[in-house]
Parts: C-alpha cells; structure tokens; sequence
C-alpha cells in the first residue's frame, strides 16, 4: 500500500485558516494586543506559551525539531493566521519554537478565554478547534516534537513509555539506543551506563533515566499539582468514554470539574484498533481517535484533566456535605459528589512464568507500537470477544500468520456477526476452538515459543511464536474502593440504584457509578457513553438538594 501523505499537504487549508477582518474584530474581545520586536521568541519548545497569537502585522516563524541548527520549519505565519496548537487550549508547555520575522503585532489569547472563544463564537470556534487538533495530528504524524526516547527497542520499559506518550496523543521520538547514531551519540555525550535505559530527553532540557510514567508526565508538563483548597462540584474517576462523557456534560453545564485517570485518556475504548459499532461513525473509528476528540471537547468545556493521577482513597463525610479523593502522589482532591468510572482492567492468563514476557512480547492492546514489534511474523492471540475479533483484524494485515486460541467452541456466542464474518475472509488467520494457551518458552524476557491444548484431547502443540495477544476479558477496577462502604457485588463491581435510589446512585448519596464499573453494566462504548451524560442530570439534582438543606440548616 503507497505511503499516505502527509496530513500538511492533504488537509493544510483547514490546519492553517485565514481569518478576515471581520473574524479578527469578533475575537478582539477576548485578548490583548500586544508587539514582539523582530527576532522574538514567542513561544519556546518546553514552556508555557502565553496563548494563541493571532497575527495583524508581521510574521512568526514555527519549526520543531532538536538543536537549533537543524529545526525544521512548519509554517510562517502572516497577518490573518494564527500561532498555536492544542497545548494552548489547556495552558501546558508548548511543542515548537515560534519567533517574530520582523515587529509582529498579534491579538494574544490566554487558554481560559480561548475556550470562552471557543463556545460563544461557534463558527469561528469550529474553524479554531478544527486547526487546533489538525495541528496536533500534524506534530504526532512528524514526531519531531516532544520528549526524545532512547533505549533498547523492544524493552519493557521503552514499550511502556512508549505506549503511556501514545495513549495520551503527545508526540515524542523514539531512537534505538543499540543503532541510532544520534543516540549512540547522546549516550556517549551524556556517559549514559546501559542500566540506566531508556532515557528520556526533554523539551525543556532535562534527561530522565528510566522514568516512572507520573514522573515524565511532570517533566514534560502533562500533568499539573492539584489546588488542595479548591472545591470542584464533580470528581471523576476514570477518563474512558464513560467518564469523558460524563465530563462533557457537566462542564458544559457549568459544573467545576475534575477528570483523573491513572493511565491515559480513553480507557478501555483507546486501546481499540477500530470501533464500528459506535453510532455516527459508519466506516469505523480507532478508539484513541474517537477518545482524542472526547479529551479534547471536554477541555473546551474547561474541564480539568489530570493524567496520570490514580485515586486510592475515597473519604466520605456525610455532615461536611463533601468527599476527598487521595491520590497516589499524596494529593488531595476535595468535591462536592464523586463519579465512578473507573471501568476494568484486562484478565490475565493463568500462566506460572507470563510475567516474565509481559511488557515485551505479552500484550493488552494491539497499536502501531506492538505491530512494529511482531510485523512479518507469527504470532498468537487469545480471546473471543469483540476486542479480540478487532485486534485480530488489525493484527493479520501486518503479520504473516496469527492463531487465534479460543477456549470455546465458537465465536457466535460472543463476538459480533461483522467481525467473525470479517476474520473468516482473512488467509492468514486460523481459529483454534475448544484450546487454550499452556505454555510460554523463553529466556531474558524473550518469547521462543508458545504451546496450546485442545481441551478435549489434551493433545499439545508447540510453535515458534515471539508475541502472544490477549484478549480474555476484564475485572472491575474497584480494589481502591474496598473500604470506604461503597457496595460492590460478589465481583466488585459497583452496585447502583438499590434502594429506589437513581438508577446510577451509589449507596452513598453524592456518589454515582458510570461505565464498565458498574454492576449491570452493558459492555459497550456507547453504553459507558450514555450513562456518563445520564449521570449530569442526577449530579444537579443532588447539588440543588444539598444547597436547599444548607439554605434550612442557615435559615434555623
Ligand atoms: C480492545 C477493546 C476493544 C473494544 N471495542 C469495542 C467496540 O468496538 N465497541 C464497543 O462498544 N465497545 C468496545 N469495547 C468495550 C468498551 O471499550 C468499554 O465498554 C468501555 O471502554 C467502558 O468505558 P468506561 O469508561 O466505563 O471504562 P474504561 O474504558 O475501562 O475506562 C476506565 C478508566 O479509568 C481509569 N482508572 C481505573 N482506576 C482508576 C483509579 N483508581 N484512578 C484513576 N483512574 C482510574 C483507567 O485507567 C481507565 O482509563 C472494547 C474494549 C476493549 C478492551
């Protein structure tokens, strides 16, 4: 298949509007005018840019890349265009470097009154936000911004901050610390001992030996300290499509609102190779770019995101009307009512030694990033479900052979007609009902080889496989919620509705459950989707009734 062009040539009129007079005079509103003398750093790789700058005179020329000899020009922007990418939107550290050609004068747009732009003015907004997230596409389609990873290519570690910088749409570079000159330079240069890979350069110039995800995060300003004394009116554990959805809805509807998630962004439904039974999508959607566009329009509504930060403790003080969420950076969070969207977490195989192939050639999720692992080669995956059905058609364009191993006797029972007739129509894909993996052969993390019983016969067979996919189900994520009186079921998902309560009411009134965490719960995006829009409804109506009680209790 021909390489596709890239998303600057094919869509670069929508990346880079021109805004006549009449759009500049309705933003004028919203910022300041301010003059940058030629050759000014308008905004720097790595630090918090003041805002969008929409250009009246002059030009500012944005390039991304390393040294400064060597950065590559994107675009120069004159009088009617505008600086600035989706970083701006929620005020964190910018990914180019922007300099004044000649005296610019430009209407500067701080992040908070962007998003007032971006709501009271649709029509222009649409046309800002559109460029905004292309702009962004654009960034990640290069990867010549961002932190720069180096390590050995395959290694659990580099993997995971690989993946943690994909699932949370933010360009970086990856260079193999064993082949790259480039890196082989860097480590040389900074006397980098082998034990200390990968290593992460950063926009702002720190290096980073083997971080932890929470700890890069920080460096590269994805996440921010959270202000201990403010009152948000909703918490939201989890950023799936439950708990995005459900922050769309309230800070639309003017609610303060926070969005945790541990991971990424997405949840479950990001690590989806394509999704096509979400309504409105007729040729399909890849769930990080379904949940990308969720992220985004929830930041627009000006909701607080903070990943990755985990919630391990839910404290309930009936009297004081409010909850405090612990966070496992020791932060606190204090909220007026609590959303639980916390989903589920993959089922692993019952297997002695699979955590010793986990992270390099045991995988979760199909991306980019696996495929360039295992392209060309054989592997094996394991599932019936739809996400095994999805990652299976994904898998089998890039690999030569894929056995799927599924314990029952058909896939009818539990995957969707669409993707079973679709998997038949696939050469390089052979269905192994009634077996199951038994067996994993490997050394220093290495996969060899993989075995698998028919379940009937207990006959065995052993192949020469480097990469075992899996897909067998997931358990609620609600260990953190074990003693704080919240009901779980006998599986630990969150029990709702009991007690006449709202259907979406935990036992304990200012606490809702949304989403695969749920008891009850239908399995699905548009599912998690409905009840975290739902869920808005019962939050204000919670609100009214504890600020009506307030009003007694002050008026006794
Ligand atoms: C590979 C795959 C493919 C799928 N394909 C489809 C499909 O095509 N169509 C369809 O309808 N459904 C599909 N599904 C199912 C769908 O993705 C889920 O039903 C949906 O994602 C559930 O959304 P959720 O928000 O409730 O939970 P999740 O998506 O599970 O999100 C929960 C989030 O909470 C976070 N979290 C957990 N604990 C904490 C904590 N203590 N603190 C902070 N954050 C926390 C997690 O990191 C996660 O991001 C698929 C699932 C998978 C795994």
């Amino acid at each position: 298949m021909a390489d596709k062009p890239p998303i600057t040539e094919t869509r670069r009129h929508q990346m880079f509007p021109h805004l006549d007079d009449h759009d500049i005079a309705r933003l004028r509103r919203f910022g300041e005018v301010r003059i940058f003398p030629d050759g000014t750093p308008i905004m720097k790789a790595g630090e918090v840019a003041a805002g969008l700058a929409f250009v009246l005179k002059g030009k500012i020329d944005v390039r991304q890349g390393g040294a400064a000899s060597r950065r590559q020009s994107i675009v120069e922007h004159g009088p009617g265009s505008f600086l600035g990418e989706l970083a701006q939107l929620s005020g964190r550290p910018a990914l180019v470097d922007a300099t004044a050609v000649g005296e610019v004068e430009a209407i500067v747009v701080p992040p908070n009154r962007l998003r007032d732009v971006l709501v009271q003015e649709a029509e222009l907004g649409e046309r800002i936000m559109r460029a905004l997230i292309l702009r962004r596409v654009g960034l990640l389609e290069a990867g010549q911004t961002g932190p720069i990873l180096i390590g050995p290519f395959g290694s659990s570690d580099m993997l995971r901050l690989e993946n943690f910088l994909t699932r949370n749409g933010h360009p970086h570079r990856s260079l193999d610390s064993a082949t790259d000159p480039c890196a082989l330079t860097l480590q040389k240069q900074f006397t980098i001992q082998p034990e200390h890979l990968p290593i992460v350069l950063c926009p702002g110039g720190e290096i980073l030996r083997n971080p932890s995800e929470s700890e890069l995060a920080r460096c590269i300003g994805l996440v921010r300290p959270i202000d201990p004394d403010m009152i948000y009116d909703a918490a939201i554990v989890g950023a799936g499509p439950a708990g995005l959805a459900a922050a769309v809805y309230a800070a639309s509807e003017g609610l303060a609102t926070l969005v945790l998630d541990c991971r990424s962004f997405g949840g479950q439904a990001g690590a989806s190779s394509r999704i096509e039974n979400y309504l409105g999508f007729p040729t399909g959607i890849s769930g990080l770019a379904l949940m990308a566009r969720a992220y985004n329009q929830a930041q627009k509504f000006g909701a607080e995101i903070a990943i990755p930060d985990e919630a391990q403790l839910l404290v309930t003080d009936g009297n004081r009307a409010r909850f405090e969420l612990k966070l496992g950076n020791g932060e606190t969070v204090q909220a007026r009512c609590v959303v639980l969207a916390s989903g589920a977490r993959y089922r692993r195989l019952d297997i002695a030694n699979l955590s010793d192939f986990e992270g390099t050639c045991v995988h979760y999720w199909a991306s980019a990033v696996e495929t360039r692992l295992c392209a060309g080669q054989e592997v094996a995956l394991t599932g019936a479900g739809n996400s095994a059905g999805q990652a299976v058609v994904y898998l089998a364009s890039k690999v030569k052979k894929l056995w799927m191993v599924v314990r029952g006797g058909s896939l009818e029972a539990t995957m969707s007609q669409y993707l079973i007739d679709r998997i038949r129509g696939l050469p390089n894909v052979e269905v192994l009902t009634r077996t199951e993996i038994c067996g994993l052969e490997g050394a220093d993390a290495i996969l060899k080889r993989v075995r698998w019983k028919h379940r009937d016969t207990a006959e065995e067979t052993t192949r020469d496989i480097g990469h075992v996919f899996s897909f067998i189900g997931a358990d609620p994520n609600t260990d953190w919620l074990k003693d704080t009186g919240i009901h779980l079921d006998e599986k630990g998902f969150v029990v709702t509705g009991a007690d006449n309560n709202h259907l979406l009411s935990t036992n304990r009134d200012g606490v809702f459950a949304v989403g695969d965490v749920r008891c009850g719960s239908v399995k699905r995006v548009a599912a998690a989707v409905g009840e975290g829009s739902t869920v808005v409804s019962a939050i204000h109506a919670y609100l009214a009734r504890q600020r009506a009680a307030q009003d007694q209790k002050a008026a006794e």
